[in-house]
């Protein structure tokens, strides 16, 4: 990972996204500015390149660009983006190397037509199936694994029909993915058997959309529709009025990422028909219920434990009135993601950089700090001396998600597991690292009942280490395998 980088939607070295995408179909205009002001709301999910593909009826256009949304575009980018159906991707990389390369939306001419993908999540068996291609005589242009569903959709395509190919594909890939696909001027969505990283579909006055989060429906003034379902097929109509779907495959157990809810998805999104926000909040007040502890001042982590803490604080009120919410921490929100710090020195410097305690919600006051994670541990380390420094008599941190003791797989950027603090350390020796008086988390289980799901429908490979994928050298948390590819699998013929 690029260290130092700052997402200031979030906390510094924290956990990054890879990737959002978008599709739109529309009937009458281009799909352009739709597109690209559906990427500005999934700016969240990725910031190091943007990308939009668009299709006229007879030939693609493609401006794919490093930088943020607002850098990538320029007005005379988007006017010549022609087209009323296209799709969009905004990137933070995992897989491949950090280069345009691998930006994305990857768009590409093959026999079968043209092809455009938009890819969030990660394969595990992508190494597997582009040798296997390689064999075939495709070469590949970047290293990243969306080029490798590009390549195998483009040759299923030679043979079958655009819905038979695609499920041909799913068979074939296995890991997380959220895709929108252009083929020629239609617009698909997939989303893996697992439903694994998020994807829904919207409908505008003059067509339909589809995109990671439903914050981006709601710039297009759109109405959310439903999720895609895991293992589902959506296409498009071209122009723009309405959608089919096809369920292409099926599995009896799903591994939603649960750190979406969490940490990822913006608050104002509906993800499995519940508001990111009140999702958070229900973690928060269920924090409180496990492992309250009283203070006189209960504060967030900006921004990143405020839905947490304003649960938190709900809950410690209904049982003590005295209890005070308070903002503690002011954030300067002018140290910009482009702020690089080429030390660890100067990177835990950081967090001095961009918040700074408010002195009278502080001094002589025994606090409650929320955050939503620890990661390193680096940065709480940092917020407890913080608070400290400014008066504080005690310092509790209570967080909203279990520890996080393992890497992730999925196209999340988490760090590795030597760099996770709980990965070896129990919650005492975290809570003695980071210095606070008290450290407690949430438990998986209380994720699960907030969430509404059954353990074994989310994905909890980081807070278990055991994975629901077939991946070198992991564990699984259920009966997985990968497909096989290869020599021992040849592709028909
Ligand atoms: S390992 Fe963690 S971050 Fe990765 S997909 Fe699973 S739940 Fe999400």
């Amino acid at each position: 990972m690029v260290t130092g980088r700052d997402d200031s939607h979030h906390h510094i070295g924290g956990p990054t996204e890879k990737c959002g995408v978008v599709g739109v179909a529309l009937g009458g205009r281009d799909a352009a500015r739709p597109l690209y002001y559906s990427l500005y709301a999934l700016q969240h999910r990725g910031q190091e390149s943007a990308g939009i593909v668009t299709h006229d009826g007879f030939q693609q256009h493609s401006h794919v660009q490093m930088g943020l949304v607002g850098d990538a575009f320029g007005a005379d980018d988007l006017d010549g983006l022609k087209g009323e159906a296209g799709i969009g991707h905004v990137r933070y990389p995992t897989a491949g190397d950090v280069s345009k390369s691998c930006a994305q939306p990857f768009a590409v001419s093959f026999k079968s037509g043209s092809l455009g993908l938009a890819h969030n999540g990660n394969l595990v068996n992508a190494d597997e199936l582009r040798d296997e291609l390689e064999n075939f005589g495709h070469a590949f242009t970047s290293t990243g694994d969306t080029e490798v569903i590009a390549h195998d959709l483009a040759r299923n395509l030679l043979e079958e029909d655009l819905v038979r190919a695609v499920k041909r594909t799913m068979e074939r890939i296995h890991g997380s993915y959220a895709l929108t696909i252009m083929h020629d001027e239609t617009v698909l969505g997939v989303r893996d058997p697992e439903g694994n990283r998020p994807l829904c579909i919207g409908k505008v006055d003059d067509g339909y959309v589809l995109a990671s989060e439903s914050a981006a429906i709601d710039t297009l003034d759109g109405e959310l529709v439903r999720d895609v379902k895991p293992g589902e097929l959506v296409v498009l109509d071209p122009d723009g009025s309405g959608f089919d779907s096809y369920q292409l495959v099926e599995r009896d157990n799903t591994a939603h990422c649960f750190f979406e809810h969490i940490y990822f998805a913006r608050p104002d999104s509906v993800m499995n028909d519940t508001l990111v926000y009140e999702v958070r909040r229900g973690l928060g007040r269920k924090l409180w219920e496990e492992n309250g502890v009283d203070t006189d001042v209960v504060m967030p982590v900006p921004d990143s434990g405020r839905a947490f803490a304003s649960g938190y604080a709900e809950a410690a009120q209904e049982d003590d009135a005295t209890v005070e919410f308070a903002e503690g921490l002011m954030k300067n929100r002018y140290v910009g993601r482009t702020f690089i710090m080429p030390t660890q020195d100067e990177r835990e410097r950081a967090v001095r950089l961009k918040l700074n305690p408010i002195k009278s919600t502080v001094e002589g006051k025994s606090v409650t700090l929320i955050d939503d994670s620890i990661v390193r541990g680096t940065t709480s380390n940092q917020l407890v001396q913080l608070l400290y420094d400014a008066g504080a008599t005690e310092v509790h941190m209570r967080i909203g998600a279990p520890p996080i003791v393992a890497p992730c797989y999925m196209g999340i950027n988490m760090a590795t597991r030597e760099e996770l603090i709980a990965s070896d350390k129990s919650v005492e020796e975290v809570r003695d690292t980071i210095d606070a008086d008290s450290l407690g988390y949430l438990s998986i289980d209380s994720v699960a009942e907030v969430l509404e799901k059954s353990r074994a429908d989310l994905c909890l490979g980081c807070v278990t280490g055991e994975y629901p994928y077939d991946i070198d050298g992991e564990e699984t948390d259920r009966d997985v395998s990968r497909p096989v590819v290869g020599a021992e699998a040849p592709l028909s013929d």
